[in-house]
């Protein structure tokens, strides 16, 4: 997708701080973040939001769920804890539509989330 800010960053067009990049998937540290760990994991592959998964591109999802173990580990937060969490669409407040999963850790989170 020319117009998509984590498109571009999956292409090198915009800097990221990357932590980890797979056939599928990789992760970046978010440029605001809200933990002392704040990571985006995205789909290589452009889907706009949840709503747009469906049975085939739902096995790319379960992609980043298998990296996201080691993400947390190299992060140093498998074991203390961590949230993995995705916004779709306005009310949720989903600002970049490329889907992707936050994974925050580092603090004590609260919940349930605002
Ligand atoms: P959303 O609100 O769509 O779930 O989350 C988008 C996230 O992308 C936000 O946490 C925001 O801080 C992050 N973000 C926005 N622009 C950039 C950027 O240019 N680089 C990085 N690394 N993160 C960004
Ligand atoms: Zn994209």
């Amino acid at each position: 997708m020319a117009d998509c800010l984590f498109c571009k960053i999956r292409d090198g067009q915009i800097p990221a701080e990357l932590v980890h990049r797979d056939d599928h998937c990789l992760a970046f540290r978010d440029i605001n973040p809200a933990a002392p760990v704040h990571l985006l994991v995205i789909p290589t592959r452009h889907i706009a939001t949840l709503n747009d998964l469906d049975a085939e591109q739902s096995a790319i999802i379960g992609s980043l769920f298998a990296a996201i173990p080691g993400i947390a580990k190299a992060a140093g937060v498998a074991e203390g804890g961590y949230r993995v969490v995705a916004n779709c669409n306005a009310d949720a407040g989903q600002e970049v539509f490329h889907i992707h999963f936050h994974l925050l850790g580092g603090r004590k989170l609260t919940w349930p989330p605002g």
